[in-house]
Formats: structure tokens, sequence, C-alpha cells
């Protein structure tokens, strides 16, 4: 029988923790695809073959310590969405912009900073967390979509 694997992160798919490093991520990553890929020569498109699918797209964002943090994000503000607080409402531009790390941020009232980069809102994050306390603010902005 067929996993439905569409609620688990993909943490959860490469079957390791959030906290893991990207080294133990590397060796499950290894081992599962061994374990559902035994011979690679197999020409058949089974159930095997979607999970080798879903575990490669796993092991490619997170084996890249950018795109696994703005993946991060992603289940942060999922997380959030089921319940967390929002501090409050901020507008994208009254965030200061850093084209360097192509981030926008706004000084906490702790001294900490929240940030949100683009790449976290090309992924729909809108939600920043201030790097020193627990509070969490919600970002503002207008998708600007291409004709
Ligand atoms: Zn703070």
């Amino acid at each position: 029988m067929a996993m439905n694997l569409s609620n688990e992160s993909f943490y959860d798919i490469l079957g390791v923790s959030q906290k893991a490093s990207t080294s133990e991520i590397k060796q499950s990553f290894q081992k599962l695809v061994l374990q559902h890929h035994p011979d690679k020569q197999a020409p058949s498109l089974s159930a095997d073959e979607e999970h080798i699918h879903q575990l490669l797209k796993a092991w490619k964002v997170l084996r890249d310590p950018e795109s696994r943090r703005a993946y991060d994000q992603v289940i942060k503000s999922q997380q959030l969405k089921q319940g967390a607080v929002i501090n409050e409402d901020v507008d994208l531009d009254d965030m200061d912009y850093d084209e360097e790390t192509g981030s926008f941020s706004l000084p906490c009232r702790c001294s900490g900073v929240y940030t949100i980069c683009e790449t976290d809102m090309e992924l729909g994050v809108n939600t920043a967390s201030c790097d020193n306390c627990s509070l969490i603010i919600r970002v503002l902005y207008d998708v600007v979509e291409d004709d």
C-alpha cells in the first residue's frame, strides 16, 4: 500500500529530526533510497518510484543550508497558523531592506531583530520571528506577479 506523504514534512520523509545535521540527513537519505530502490535497473514506475521522488525532493531542499532555512520558515509559518500569537502586523514598506542578503528587517523592542527574506516570501511565508525573543510579526505585502 502506498503511503500518503502529503502531510509529512521533508524531515518526516527523510526520517530525521528538525535538528539533524546535514550529514545525518544525508546518511538517512542514502539508507532510505537504497531501501526503496534496491535495483536501480528496474524500469517500472511503482509506489517505490514515487517514494524515491519524495526522498529526492526532500533531500534537495534540506541539503542546502539556505533552502533548508527557508523551508524551516515555511514549517514555522504553518505551525503559526495553527495557533501562535502574532504580535503585530507590519507593512513591508516599514521594514529595512538589505540588498546584500535580499532580506527585510525590523528592530524588535527587545533589541533583537525580525527578519524575513525574499526567498521566504516567494515560498509564501508572511511571518517573521524575532531572533532574540519569541515575538512574531505578520508582514503585509502585495504579491507582485509578472505578466
Ligand atoms: Zn524580540
